[in-house]
């Protein structure tokens, strides 16, 4: 039986990113994967291909509705939908590929098939024929990763009821597509079809749209998005979609109970994601899962088996592949005997809608429920010279910092390449800086993230320069 220092189980950013540190240390590495192509969800049907349809659409939608203002005449400009899929499938593979080509360099052995404990030190491959070999693994690292969550009456058909991973294959464009849930994939996938003409319908159990965020993003966000004709129907409570062949029905009940029904070619069921351990044997290793059917795991993310540790969608925490990154860092540097750090606290999140929504650190509500003394700082996006030249004028960046002492607490921004900009306030709060010290740096001019600077210097004296 051939024998590893660490096997990965699941090749997504975690467990990829995990895998290539573990070979730098110099740590005989495998990682086993179900799929012949390597990069997990994210590579493969979440945050690649989503963002290279948002990409084309958005050329698309520029076309038609901007290009004219900036004096660039097209005529007869046309979505072809077959070719926006091909070009995302060609981006995927590259992608995909270079993950194997990574692999390769730094000598990791990769397994194709399911991995499955036979006990906390041997593993199970076994391949789509069936087949099976084992190896033994003196640590491992569990990093199956999620797969889309649905509430009874939403069970996808995968045809009409559709998750993320159809909706981002499709072979037509919908006429009309209703969307369960007002959260990240709702809104990106969403604003991919509605560029390229499908009225779009979200109903949300919640009174607002990402509604993990500050409230102040999801307000602006809904404003812009009802103008591109987004429709909303908030506290609404799903009680069935059905596929009636050529369209769906979906019956909710709203605020008042009272019942609503509605129609459309599609409905996208984007009501969040559950973890993935199907076929891993957890229990024969002594792996426990919690009552979420996440890996239980403690500060080091070791799980109740000592040799067994476990990262990213599949533990609690903010499912996002960045997050799932460090974590695969963090676990092989712990295992290495480093001493590694992750800060929780300075995840960033960012949904990529036209604006973009960017965020790090807390929310006004968060603080202001845990009864810290605060103030706050705005900047609105249309008052930048930058802005007005890209015609992209909706949003603002809000600062939030400790009363008394000018540590910035959060910053969230919505507007145009804030998905960028974010890092600026993640670099500032890694190294707790106040309101001042942001306001006193030197940003460029003409750029958007001078209104990080002047809604600093509002959050720190109320005086911003350009308002
Ligand atoms: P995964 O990427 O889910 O990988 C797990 C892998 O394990 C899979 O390849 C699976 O096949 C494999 N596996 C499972 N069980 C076994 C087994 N027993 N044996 C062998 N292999 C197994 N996050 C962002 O940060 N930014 C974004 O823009 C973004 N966009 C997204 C868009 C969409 C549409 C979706 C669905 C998600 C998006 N996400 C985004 C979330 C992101 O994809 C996940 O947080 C991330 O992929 C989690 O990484 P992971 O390594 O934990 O698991
Ligand atoms: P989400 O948690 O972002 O949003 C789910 C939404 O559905 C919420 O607004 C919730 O209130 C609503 N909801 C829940 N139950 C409902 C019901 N019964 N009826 C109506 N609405 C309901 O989840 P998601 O959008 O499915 O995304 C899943 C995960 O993937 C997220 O955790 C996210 O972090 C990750 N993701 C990240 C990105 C990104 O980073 N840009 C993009 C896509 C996905």
């Amino acid at each position: 039986m051939e024998s590893f220092d660490i096997t990965i189980i699941g090749s997504g950013p975690g467990g990829y990113v995990a895998a290539i540190r573990a070979a730098q240390l110099g740590l005989k590495t495998a990682i086993i994967e179900k799929y012949s192509t390597l990069g997990g969800t994210c590579l493969n049907v979440g945050c690649i291909p989503s963002k290279a349809l948002l990409d084309s659409s958005e050329h698309y939608h520029n076309a038609v509705h901007n290009f004219s203002t900036h004096g660039i005449e097209v005529k007869d400009v046309k979505p072809n939908i077959e070719q926006m899929i091909n070009r995302k499938n060609d981006v995927v593979s590259q992608t995909c590929n270079g993950i194997k080509f990574l692999m390769d360099k730094n000598k990791i052995t990769v397994f194709e098939g399911v991995g499955s404990f036979v006990n906390a030190t041997t593993l199970k491959i076994t391949d789509k024929d069936g087949k099976s070999q084992e190896i033994s693994s003196a640590k491992t690292i569990i990093a199956t990763g999620s797969k889309p969550n649905y509430f009874p009456g939403m069970e996808p058909d995968k045809k009409r009821i559709i998750t993320s991973t159809e909706a981002l294959s499709l072979k037509e464009i919908p006429g009309k597509m209703i969307v369960i849930g007002g959260g990240v994939i709702g809104l990106e996938l969403g604003s991919v079809y509605g560029r390229l003409g499908t009225k779009i319908e979200v109903v949300e159990f919640a009174p607002s749209i990402i509604p993990t965020m500050d409230e102040t993003m999801g307000k602006e966000l809904t404003r812009v998005l009802k103008k591109e004709g987004f429709k909303f129907h908030m506290e609404h409570r799903v009680q069935k979609v059905e596929n009636k062949g050529d369209k769906v029905v979906l019956t909710a009940l709203n605020k008042k109970g009272e019942e609503v029904t509605m129609e459309a070619d599609y409905c996208l069921v984007a009501v969040g994601r559950k973890p993935y351990t199907a076929g891993l044997n957890a229990e024969a290793a002594g792996v426990k899962l919690n009552d979420r059917g996440q890996v239980e795991v403690n500060d080091h993310l070791q799980t109740t088996a000592s040799n067994i540790y476990a990262i990213g969608d599949v533990v609690r925490g903010a499912m996002l592949a960045h997050k799932a990154e460090e974590e695969g860092v963090f676990v092989v540097e712990h295992i290495a005997g480093q001493k590694p750090h992750m800060n929780y606290d300075l995840i960033p999140g960012v949904v990529y809608t036209w604006p973009e929504v960017a965020s790090v650190g807390k929310t006004e509500k968060e603080l202001k429920v845990a009864g810290r003394e605060i103030k706050v700082g705005s900047f609105p996006i249309k008052a930048l010279g930058r802005a007005r030249a890209s015609m992209d004028i909706a949003g603002l960046i809000k600062v939030i910092a400790d009363k008394e002492t000018d540590e910035v607490l959060g910053v969230h921004m919505i507007g145009p390449r804030v998905a960028d900009l974010i890092m600026e306030a993640v670099v500032a709060m890694e190294y707790r800086a106040s309101a001042e010290d942001i306001a006193r740096i030197c940003h460029p001019h003409p750029t958007y993230s001078e209104a990080m600077k002047e809604a600093a210097l509002d959050a720190f004296e109320k005086r911003p320069l350009h308002i």
